[in-house]
């Protein structure tokens, strides 16, 4: 396997409205966790900070010069494995346990990490060898109806389960721009996971596929517009006849 120095394991994309996307290109699509960096006046926004196998603090000194909030969409090993490099975690409470006490069961590492998962390790071959997901336990729990206030931006938890139970989206009103983790993206959906819920899952993108969505970010593959979202969907609900 080919091995990549740590400085060269991320790759920052600046999106639009302060938004950039963090990720670890040397991950295969299907593995691969978007990270969202949301910039606000008073603090930003870290939605999921991937594999761990790099230090997300020594590569990309910058994420920690302003507070930051991490937050978790949900606690897949993908997702959760660089959350305790930060001081400030934020969960919802059905899965603030598994972000306490992470395992290599209740994070799917076990089902997942593997040579299927890698184009690339990074110069660490032990960190891969003797993967597991460090614990971070929540300092908050976000519940739905919650603000996530950055000074000039704010953004609305969505109890969004079905993928996971404890899964949030971001709703961000005034750009219209919503963070879906893995219960929405452009790509093949999970919903057969241990703790997933097949009717939750059809209850949660019925609600996300009524809001005025213009971009959405989702947890893997692509970014994609409203459209497109609705259109995702659809699909879904054509493909569950009896759950629509
Ligand atoms: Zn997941
Ligand atoms: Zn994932």
């Amino acid at each position: 396997m080919k091995i990549v120095a740590r400085q060269q394991w991320f790759e920052v994309q600046r999106r639009d409205d302060a938004i950039s996307l963090i990720h670890e290109p040397w991950i295969r699509p299907f593995y691969r966790c978007n990270l969202w960096h949301v910039q606000g006046r008073e603090r930003d926004l870290l939605i999921d900070s991937g594999s761990g196998l790099v230090s997300l603090r020594e590569q990309l000194p910058w994420l920690t010069e302003r507070p930051l909030l991490a937050v978790a969409s949900h606690t897949h090993f993908d997702h959760i494995a660089g959350h305790h490099e930060f001081p400030e975690r934020l969960v919802h409470p059905a899965e603030a346990d598994i972000l306490a006490a992470p395992d290599g069961d209740n994070t799917l590492a076990t089902a997942f990490v593997g040579d299927a998962m890698f184009e690339a390790h990074p110069e660490c071959p032990l960190c891969y060898a003797e993967y597991r997901v460090r614990a971070a336990p929540a300092t908050r729990l976000i519940e739905e109806g919650e603000v996530l206030d950055l000074g000039d931006r704010v953004l609305e938890v969505l109890h969004t389960p079905g993928h996971s139970p404890g899964g949030i989206s971001l709703w961000e009103a005034h750009t219209r721009t919503l963070f879906s983790g893995d219960v929405l993206y452009d790509g093949p959906l999970i919903e057969d996971a241990y703790h997933s819920d097949v009717e939750a899952y059809a209850r949660s993108l019925a609600r996300l596929r009524e809001l005025p969505v213009r971009v959405l970010h989702g947890g893997h593959f692509p970014s994609c517009p409203g459209e497109r979202m609705r259109a995702l969907i659809d699909a879904w609900f054509a493909a569950h006849p009896g759950l629509a």
